[in-house]
């Protein structure tokens, strides 16, 4: 039976199948097979197991990086002054670069065995997050060493020669490390750089040994103006077979200490007016050893597998935490400001105009968060989470671009007109730097997630490329008869539970027992249902096509990025004892989130381009779908979670009204409770239709509540103040010229 369905079945197909199926260049390959698929699995299989994701553990900090935390992170931000790095001075002080190095923030990622810190993701994440809501300037420059750099390449692929001359000098910041990637040329597509580097004999040391000599002009590198050791990666050739046959060896990754004759760093561009160091770098006929290859000379060639891997753990931790920040600071600071702001004799936040705007960001500060911690959670399971921290960078940076301008709209003027005391400007210009850096936010969307997703996060779908790339056919056809029955398998039982879950408009899709809130996960079991059949019929009919359908691919890519993140507020519900305050924000993230599924899915059925296809599809997947936008019910009560005091509120908001306040957002916690506090004799007055004065004559006052009235008074006019300048301090900030970092006084 197995061998007639083999013969006179599995083979047509796959012999189909090779034809439509591209092969993969040896880059896609090992960007496809770096890193590893975890919960996002689940929701791709169409059938998530619930209690897989409640076994996840919660993180949390250690007393040691809780230590950390409450001490040198807090004291990192009393010595920041935003507005003088960024207008002023174009660099973090001496004092607070000293600081970082003592401190080793450079080394959180590098093992205490090599005098680094060792911190979790989660307690990484907690500090560039926190450091995030003070200067972005300051929180770049600690996050990079710590992401994707030569620390994380050295951590995962150094020789032990390497990791121990190179960590312990990285992680107390004796050496400063940038990486170089990004060129003229190659930009999205690093494959396209003409940096490179030729196998050759030159003088090391005085000593003739075999090395690379190393040409490159590489731009927008981060700390590259004031690095000691820069990681290259450039096209290795070894045109006179020294180290082996192969001439175009490929992408590889190597250590460049830039005090060597023809580096030349030290130029800096000006990212979006945030002044950490950043700008562009070259070398000419730049000599290293072969050792300097990071990982050794064995992984020559390997370096575009490199990246990605490193990327994997990075991606999902600096930029998620620094949208999460801009978020939650947005979050905060609009809804404090809402009750504040008075026009028309009310506070803004009561006009629904206001509301529509707190109630979204109330929802994504609560969503985006737990999206953080459940992915701080993976990795340190120790997993290197491709899929989910392109997600992670991807929707943290596009959330925060919308929650940012969310909250300078409601700020309105208050939030334009620059100076000190505007906490949203400098997150505003951040927003570009997020989205761009780190695999900028469209191609990330429209070819990472689902790109990779499906094939990775698919249950059958790489053993299918698997064995179709397999060279002995015979050896093929086995694993392929294998993989593909084992696939229309699951895409029969997929196509029946798509089904019978839209026909049932999911109320009996599985759901853990999780209360109020049982109803959202059965409507996600039926969206991830519908989702994965979707993704079979987009490879049946696609096949390899797929790869250029970027509209339809990003649309894939959202629902499953809405997918994870919604899971991850229903975990973070159920973490956080399920609090019934708290519903309202989960609703609210549910209603939007499957609404934006439901959306996703019509559009990509509306547009694939097999029209037999898109009608099967659409009667399996989308009868009866009625999910809506949140309603202004709903809309109003996450409004007010951010506009009253509460413990819900400080719980969305990350507890940022303690510590670690940018100038203006301390007036503005201090306004904010004692605007609060007055509440009942303001209202005693409205009711009385009296001014204070009035109301002291007619005895509804006391003299007491008078002062206290005065003192919220002035606490409201400084709120509501901005910043201006004389012609002179204009003329100062202006004409100043760029101050040297030390680093580069002393190479000269
Ligand atoms: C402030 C800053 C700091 C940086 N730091 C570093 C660093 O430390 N080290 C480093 O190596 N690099 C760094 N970069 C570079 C950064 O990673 C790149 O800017 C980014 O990868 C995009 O390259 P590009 O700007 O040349 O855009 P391009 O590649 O020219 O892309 C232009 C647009 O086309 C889109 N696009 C490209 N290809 C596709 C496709 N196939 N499908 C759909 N859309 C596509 C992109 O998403 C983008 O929107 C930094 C950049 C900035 C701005």
């Amino acid at each position: 039976m197995t061998s007639f369905r083999k013969r006179f079945v599995t083979k047509p197909i796959h012999a189909w199948a090779k034809g439509v199926l591209p092969a993969l260049s040896e880059t896609e390959s090992e960007a496809l097979n770096a890193g590893e698929v975890w919960w996002e699995a689940e929701l791709f299989s169409g059938n998530p197991d619930w209690s897989k994701l409640h076994a996840i553990k919660k993180p949390t900090l250690s007393p040691e990086e809780q230590a950390f935390f409450d001490g040198p992170v807090q004291d990192l931000c009393d010595m920041i002054d935003d507005w003088k790095i960024n207008q002023e001075t174009a660099d973090l002080p001496p004092e607070v670069w000293q600081f970082l190095r003592d401190h080793k923030f450079f080394g959180m990622i590098i093992p205490k065995s090599h005098g680094g810190l060792a911190f979790s993701a989660f307690a990484h994440s907690e500090i560039v997050r926190f450091i995030s809501t003070r200067s972005v300037a300051a929180a770049v420059t600690v996050m990079v060493p710590n992401s994707l750099g030569p620390g994380e390449l050295l951590h995962q692929f150094g020789t032990d020669d390497q990791k121990d001359y190179w960590l312990p000098r990285l992680a107390d910041g004796r050496e400063l490390p940038a990486f170089g990637l990004t060129s003229a040329e190659a930009g999205s597509d690093a494959g396209a750089m003409v940096d490179d580097g030729v196998i050759c004999n030159g003088q090391w040391k005085g000593e003739e040994v075999l090395g690379i000599r190393l040409n490159w002009a590489k731009r927008y590198i981060t700390l590259s103006p004031v690095c000691t050791v820069l990681g290259l990666a450039f096209k290795l050739r070894d045109p006179d077979g020294l180290i082996g046959e192969t001439q175009d060896i490929g992408i590889t990754c190597a250590l460049v200490p830039t005090d060597l004759d023809g580096v030349e760093t030290g130029r800096r561009h000006i990212p979006s007016s945030t002044m950490f160091m950043n700008g562009p770098t070259t070398g000419k006929d730049v000599f290293i050893p072969l050792d300097h290859i990071i990982g050794g000379p064995e992984y020559a060639g390997k370096g575009w597998m490199m990246l990605m891997s490193a990327l994997a753990a990075g991606r999902g931790i600096s930029l998620p935490s620094m949208g999460c920040a801009a978020i939650a600071l947005s979050a905060h600071t609009t809804g404090a400001y809402a009750r504040i702001r008075q026009q028309f004799n009310l506070p803004i936040g009561k006009f629904g105009g206001i509301q529509s705007r707190l109630g979204g960001l109330a929802a994504d500060a609560y969503a985006m968060d737990a999206a953080r911690h459940l992915t701080c959670a993976g990795l340190d399971e120790g997993r290197a989470l491709s899929v989910i921290s392109a997600i992670m960078k991807a929707h943290a940076t596009y959330k925060m671009r919308s929650a940012i301008n969310d909250a300078m709209d409601v700020h309105s003027g208050k939030a334009v007109i620059d100076g000190p005391s505007n906490y949203l400007l400098p997150l505003y210009r951040a927003v570009p730097i997020g989205i761009t850096v780190e695999g900028a936010n469209i191609v990330t969307r429209s070819l990472i997630i689902f790109g990779q997703g499906s094939i990775r996060a698919h249950p059958h779908m790489l053993d299918n490329m698997l064995a179709l790339q397999e060279k002995d056919p015979d050896k093929s056809l086995e694993m392929f008869d294998k993989s593909l029955w084992a696939h229309v398998g699951h895409t029969t039982k997929t196509l029946f539970r798509a089904w019978g879950r839209a026909l049932t408009g999911g109320r009996f899709a599985p759901a853990p027992d999780a209360g109020k809130a049982t109803p959202i996960y059965r409507q996600l079991s039926r969206w991830s249902a519908a989702y994965a059949l979707t993704a079979d019929f987009l490879f049946l009919t696609l096949g390899g096509a797929l790869k250029r359908e970027e509209m339809i691919s990003g649309r894939m890519g959202d629902i499953l990025s809405e997918m994870y993140i919604l899971s991850a507020a229903l975990k973070r519900w159920d973490d956080e004892g399920r609090q019934d305050a708290d519903l309202p924000v989960l609703q609210y993230a549910a209603q939007n989130a499957l609404h934006n599924i439901q959306s996703a899915l019509d559009s990509v059925i509306a547009n694939l381009p097999a029209r037999w296809a898109a009608v099967v599809l659409r009667m399996l997947t989308l009868p009866g779908a009625t999910t809506r936008k949140p309603d202004d019910r709903l809309t109003v009560q996450c409004s007010d979670l951010l506009y009253e005091p509460s413990a819900t509120r400080d719980r969305i908001t990350g507890d940022l009204h303690k510590g670690c306040q940018r100038n203006g957002v301390d007036v503005l916690n201090s306004c904010y409770a004692k605007v609060v506090e007055m509440a009942p004799v303001m209202k005693r007055l409205r009711d009385a239709g009296k001014t204070p004065q009035q109301a002291l004559t007619a005895g509804i006052l006391s003299d007491a509540e008078l002062s206290e009235i005065h003192a919220m008074q002035t606490l409201v006019d400084q709120v509501v103040a901005v910043d201006d300048y004389t012609p002179d301090e204009l003329a100062a900030l202006f004409p100043a010229p760029e101050p040297k970092h030390p680093t580069q006084e002393a190479a000269e």
